[in-house]
């Protein structure tokens, strides 16, 4: 039997296992996901290898030093510098990002975007960065802190720490953090948030499954939203994919994917 699992802290909140494990089932594929909480990032290939793995996905806050503990990082991971899939090849640990791609998808049916205030400096919002710079989207990212901005800074895209920002006019503003995950937080100064809110077209919350104070917020102003339940299940089938070494039908995948978000 093959196992794949998912690796974060906190990662009891995870879908992953429902979504992969509905998509064995249905393809009659024997294998199993399960979940890692994994408190120390750096012990992450340690771990993969005593489980005999064959696959895992990784999230918050290890998509980084996955990144770094890989034999070799493939696409647009290589700029990102962050790893959400992890694949076994020959005994080798491959990584990949599919939550760009997952992204692009999940907000095409907000038709043209020409500007976007990511909030967050992480391992998603480099990889939003990255992707939505690639459609020609002009980026902006504002983080709590200085810390994580050197990435930003320079891959030349325009980032700043709340106290250096001049709130502007965005077509679609993104939560990257994970402010409203596990506690009740706004991710910018409440004050902040409703000016940016008021002069934005659209706007998205990656998280999943719960509605945010940042969703809250937006819901309340009839802006056009999404949350992270697209960009969640786009990214898992590309994940699913590479975990069964394209040997599936990509259609087939989603739709039992799909499935297993009506239970
Ligand atoms: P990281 O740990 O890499 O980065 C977290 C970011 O959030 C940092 O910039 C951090 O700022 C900021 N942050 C954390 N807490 C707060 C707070 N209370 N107020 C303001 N900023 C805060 O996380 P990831 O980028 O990997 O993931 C972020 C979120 O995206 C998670 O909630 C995750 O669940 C979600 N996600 C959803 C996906 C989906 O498919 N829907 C896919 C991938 C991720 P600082 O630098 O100052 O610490």
């Amino acid at each position: 039997m093959n196992v794949f699992t998912i690796f974060g802290d906190p990662v009891s909140h995870s879908r992953s296992p429902l979504m992969h494990n509905n998509v064995f089932k249905t393809l009659g594929i024997k294998a199993c996901y399960t979940r890692t909480r994994l408190e120390d990032g750096s012990k992450l290939r340690e771990v993969f290898f005593s489980k005999a793995l064959q696959g895992a996905n990784v999230t918050v806050p290890h998509k980084e030093s996955a990144y770094e503990q890989c034999d070799e990082v493939r696409g647009i991971a290589q700029t990102i510098k962050a790893v959400n899939t992890l694949v076994i090849e020959n005994g080798r640990l491959i990584g990949y990002n599919t939550d760009a791609d997952g992204f692009i998808h999940a907000i095409e049916s907000f038709g043209p975007i020409r500007s976007a205030l990511i909030l967050g400096a992480g391992g998603t919002a480099r990889a939003l960065s990255v992707a939505l710079r690639s459609k020609g989207i002009d980026v902006t990212v504002l983080n709590r802190s200085e810390g994580r901005l050197e990435y930003f800074k320079n891959e030349g895209i325009a980032s700043y720490a709340w106290e250096n920002f001049t709130p502007d006019a965005y077509d679609m503003i993104i939560n990257t953090t994970s402010a409203g995950l596990s506690d009740n937080e706004l991710p910018v100064p409440a004050a902040m948030l409703k000016e940016l809110l008021t002069r934005t077209k659209a706007a998205v919350d990656v998280i999943y499954g719960k509605e945010t104070p940042f969703l809250r917020e937006v819901k309340e102003r009839c802006l056009p939203y999404k949350d992270g339940s697209d960009m969640l299940l786009s990214q898992g089938v590309l994940a699913n994919y590479l975990f069964l070494h394209r040997r599936y039908p990509i259609d087939q995948i989603e739709s039992a994917m799909r499935q297993s978000f009506l239970y």
